[in-house]
């Protein structure tokens, strides 16, 4: 597992540098510890600049064994459902819509924290996959939220500079006090 830089970090500031599909080979290693980061941490999604590389590159994935914790309703409640591994490259996002959405989010470079942020409830993202071909996906939801906060580390965006300041909590006092 790699070590997931921590909010204050300059790498987290700055907008990460796009990634010449030629450098694609090259990256497999680092996009396959990437994945292994995130399982371990857990965390359904890892940019780049969080293992301090300011590259234009993240991992998602979003698996059933990391809604065992939540109920029925609240996964309907957050529209949550699996979403299988994948890779983005140099992605990027356009709400559809102009739905929004209030949730409790964290972030594994904001380590035991959670805030609400605000998030367009539906977006489409244009993006290169790992071989480098281009991929289009359309999210609803938890996704569209992972989408959104990954794609926003990769411009230098933390989710704390769109939270709801009053809502900022240790992730103890969350499962305590919500
Ligand atoms: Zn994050």
């Amino acid at each position: 597992m790699l070590p997931i830089v921590q909010v204050g970090d300059p790498v987290l500031r700055a907008r990460a540098a796009p990634v010449a599909v030629a450098d694609l080979p090259a990256l497999a290693p680092l996009i396959d510890e990437m994945r292994e980061t995130m399982r371990a941490a857990p965390g359904v999604g890892l940019a780049a600049p969080q293992i301090g590389r300011s590259l234009a590159l993240a991992v998602i994935e979003d698996t059933p064994q990391l809604h065992s914790g939540l109920t029925p309703e609240q996964l309907a409640a957050r529209e949550r459902s699996a979403v299988p591994f994948h890779v983005l490259v140099n992605p990027t996002l356009t709400p559809v819509g102009d739905e929004i959405v209030d949730a409790y989010e964290g972030c594994l470079s904001f380590k035991s924290f959670v805030m609400i942020v605000r998030r367009w409830r539906s977006v489409r993202v244009e993006a290169h996959d790992e071989h480098g071909a281009p991929i289009t996906i359309e999210a609803t939801g938890w996704y569209a939220r992972i989408l959104q906060h990954e794609i926003d580390h990769l411009n230098g965006i933390v989710c704390c500079d769109r939270m709801d300041p009053r809502t900022l909590s240790t992730s103890e006092n969350h499962a305590k006090f919500d």
